[in-house]
């Protein structure tokens, strides 16, 4: 179900299926988002600092009545905001506007050249001062970690790829289950951009589902947490209506067979 959670490497648990709130318009459509997920039994939100609506999400969360610690929120801090006493700041920022006095998992949103080891450095600290519950990394390649694992005393718990049947990254999750980080899927959807694909549509039929929701319950057979964005209820529902059927071995290879090394977004080594 929606509470099922995935142990991280810190001890903490995250649930595996959340939602993720890009794009979603700071004030009345954020609020809407949140408070629809959340009824519908959803209890994981991913936001950030550059997604500018952080204090809709937090509203949300309060007017919903559900107890702060029932629900696991993720914020990043974006990448004019890195480095040491900086990223510090954002924090602060993100925490004031998202009305929370922690947070449950705190991203450095892409490997900034030169500057991400200090920025986690300051993500650190504070998860030892107990503000953030877990600490991770975003859009990091394996080489990336290795550089951070240099400097870290903290393993990062996650790293939050783009990642779907297009995108399948073999090489990042096989590098971070070495690590003990859990992968996380950024458009696990693939921003619906093939839901015709012959491959989803035959298991959509087979599963008498949707591609979506072939997708979301690949990714979770497959140990990966995943965060599908909708602002519509309905489409929020279809997402996770995902833990009442079984993809077989052979449904499994055959959306290995999507893979097709597509990128939607930039690459970790050339975003700017
Ligand atoms: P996604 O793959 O979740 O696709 C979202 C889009 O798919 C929606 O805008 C909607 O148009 C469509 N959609 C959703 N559900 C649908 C359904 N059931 N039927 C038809 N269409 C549907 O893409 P995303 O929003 O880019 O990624 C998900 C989340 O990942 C983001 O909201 C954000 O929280 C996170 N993210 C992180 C990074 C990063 O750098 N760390 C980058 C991008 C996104």
């Amino acid at each position: 179900s929606l509470t099922t959670t995935l142990k991280l490497n810190n001890g903490t648990e995250i649930p595996a299926v959340g939602l993720g709130v890009y794009k979603a318009e700071p004030g009345d459509e954020v609020y809407h988002a949140v408070r629809s997920a959340l009824e519908l039994g959803y209890r994981h939100i991913d936001t950030a600092s550059l997604y500018a609506n952080e204090e809709g999400v937090g509203q949300a969360i309060i007017d919903s009545g559900i107890p702060r610690d029932d629900i696991f929120v993720t914020t990043k801090v974006w990448n004019d905001e890195q480095g040491y006493e900086e990223t510090k700041a954002a924090f602060k920022s993100s925490l004031e506007r998202l009305q929370m006095d922690y947070v449950d998992l705190y991203l450095v949103h892409w490997p900034v050249p030169g500057t991400f080891t200090e920025t986690y450095k300051a993500l650190e600290e504070i998860y030892r001062d107990g503000k953030a519950k877990a600490i991770g990394v975003s859009n990091f390649e394996p080489h990336h970690v290795e550089e951070l694992l240099k400097e870290a005393e903290i393993t990062p718990v996650v790293n939050q790829v783009e990642l779907h049947p297009q995108l399948q990254q073999q090489a990042v999750r096989d590098f971070c289950e070495k690590h003990d980080i859990k992968v996380e899927a950024w458009a696990p959807l693939g921003k619906a951009r093939y839901f015709d694909h012959p491959v989803l549509q035959d298991l959509a039929v087979k599963h008498n589902k949707k591609p979506a929701q072939i997708i979301v319950r690949w990714q979770y057979q497959s140990g990966i947490i995943t965060i599908p964005k909708s602002v519509h209820k309905e489409r929020q529902q279809e997402n996770v209506n995902i833990f009442d059927f079984e993809l077989s071995k052979e449904d499994i290879e055959k959306i290995k067979g999507m893979d097709a090394d597509k990128r939607l977004g930039a690459h970790p080594d050339e975003f700017d």
